[in-house]
């Protein structure tokens, strides 16, 4: 699998051209070149962040030179399910993708995306490499929110992957406390300073250590940064009566759930799925980098330029890097 190599791009009216100068590789991206992504077409590479090289008649609000994050997809804003706070689920949202992805030396920004504020300049001393976690870590950010996680609650993250983490990050933020599980020793040493609790889920019961730690009770929130549906089972079964899962790892095709639904029923359990994010929750992913009080660089463990792309992948997928930002 190569990179997009090619002319440069030229912006359209109402269009963006942006010089690529960090860009995340998403697991959503390894699942697209693996050939199992079930959420939408194809575009390599979503976390960019870059510099403005070409400016459309009319994207006004942009000059040459401005240090941007370029949002891959936005809604429409005015149907039905934008105006209900589905923005997520608008068909214009996995429509609008940068072209070719950011993946490359230069991309397009559709013109919607530069008209609907899916453009955010950043403050000089936010860097690329972090602003290429903006998207994740709003992601993350609606996918929080939409778990109605509480100060004080107990949180399990089932993953210690590089979203899996992000969400630690923010849970403690939001005053939980956090447990992460997962079964790769190496992700579990690395997630240590950043959960309160760290469980080897191939040696521990979870659902066992998780009443432990709370009492008896459960989790009040799980959240599944895994796309297994063992990760989901296990999820199901740490959580609180009453308490909601989150489904944040995208499942693969065809995954059947293999759980006794009465179960759910007579324990009360919410299962919230959350997928993408918001401008509202880019520009607070943004913020929250801006104000020094979250730092996600941490994560990163590996750099790769372009030409380097397979290597960057072989890294991620071997499990021996956390997150790996490709670079020019
Ligand atoms: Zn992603
Ligand atoms: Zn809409």
């Amino acid at each position: 699998m190569d990179t997009v190599e090619g002319p440069r791009p030229k912006a359209a009216e109402g269009e963006l051209v942006v010089e690529m100068k960090a860009c995340g590789l998403c697991g959503t991206d390894i699942e697209k070149i693996r050939g199992e992504y079930t959420a939408a077409m194809p575009v390599l590479g979503h976390e960019a962040a870059g510099v403005v090289a070409e400016v459309g008649k009319g994207a006004a609000d942009f000059r040459v030179g401005d240090r941007v994050f370029p949002h891959h997809h936005v809604s429409c804003g005015s149907c039905r399910l934008c105006t209900s706070g589905s923005e997520t689920m608008c068909p214009d949202y996995r429509r609008s993708n940068l072209n070719p992805g950011g993946f490359s030396e230069y991309f397009r920004v559709p013109a919607d995306n530069v008209k609907r504020g899916g453009v955010l300049r950043l403050p000089a001393h936010v860097g690329f490499e972090h602003a290429a976690m903006i998207e994740p870590v709003a992601c993350c950010i609606r996918a929080i929110r939409r778990t109605r996680v509480k100060s004080g609650d107990t949180v399990l993250v089932v993953g210690a992957g590089p979203v899996g983490l992000m969400h630690a990050i923010l849970l403690s933020k939001a005053g939980a406390k956090t447990v992460v599980s997962d079964v790769a020793p190496r992700r579990l040493e690395f997630a240590k300073p950043f959960a309160g609790t760290v469980l080897d889920a191939s040696a521990e019961d979870v659902p066992g250590a998780m009443a432990k730690l709370t009492g008896g009770v459960g989790a009040d929130s799980v959240v599944v940064a895994s796309g297994s549906p063992k990760a989901l089972v296990q999820a199901l079964k740490s959580v609180r009566k009453g308490g909601t899962v989150c489904l944040f790892g995208i499942p693969f095709e065809g995954s059947r759930l293999d759980y006794d639904l009465s179960d759910v029923y007579n324990r009360e359990v919410s299962l919230v799925p959350s997928y993408g994010a918001t401008e509202a929750e880019t520009t607070e992913a943004l913020a929250l980098m801006a104000s020094g009080k979250a730092d996600f660089l941490p994560l990163i463990t590996h750099r790769f330029g372009l030409a380097d792309f397979a290597k960057g992948l072989d890294a991620a997928e071997r499990g021996a890097a956390m997150k790996v930002v490709i670079t020019p």
